[in-house]
């Protein structure tokens, strides 16, 4: 697994990405969205972690959201919280799963662990792409699943 891998996606996501980044620290702190499609599972490292219906997110926010996100990435969410979305979808990478199946334990987890590490380097300014490769990194490092684009086998936890 390389720490860089390249780009190769068309340029047009590194140039919203960028713009999303900065802007982010001018959002209205005061916009805050929440529903009963947004359930807090708890607070980590001074950021809410919530677990959200995806496929609402999707519908009326952003069909660019994916198995999480977090405010350095997406315009609607506060700096301070992480999202992680409890279904499978069928645009998601995952090879082993039906649409609308929920994520095990240990998918969430693994996606919470990624979106963690990207948001505190993008914080501190690193790009969605290598933010994005180093969280890849951290979740393949921590072993809560094989792949991280594949279910565990027996989601015996789900949520
Ligand atoms: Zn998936």
């Amino acid at each position: 697994m390389s720490l860089n891998k390249k780009d190769k996606r068309d340029k047009l996501w590194t140039e919203l990405e960028s713009k999303i980044q900065k802007r982010a620290k001018k959002k209205d702190k005061k916009f805050v969205l929440s529903g009963k499609w947004k359930k807090l599972v708890r607070k980590q490292e001074g950021i809410s972690i919530y677990s959200v219906d995806g496929e609402w997110v999707r519908n009326n926010l952003s069909v660019t959201f994916g198995h999480g996100g977090h405010g350095y990435v997406h315009e609607f969410i506060p700096l301070n919280e992480i999202w992680i979305d409890i279904y499978h979808s069928e645009g998601c990478e995952c090879e082993n799963v039906r649409n609308l199946q929920k994520v095990s334990k240990a998918f969430f987890e693994s996606t919470l662990l990624h979106e963690l590490v990207e948001l505190k380097k993008m914080r501190k300014g690193m790009i969605y792409w290598k933010a994005h490769q180093i969280a890849l990194n951290k979740e393949i490092e921590s072993g809560l699943l094989e792949d991280p684009h594949k279910e565990i086998k027996t989601p015996k936890d789900e949520r």
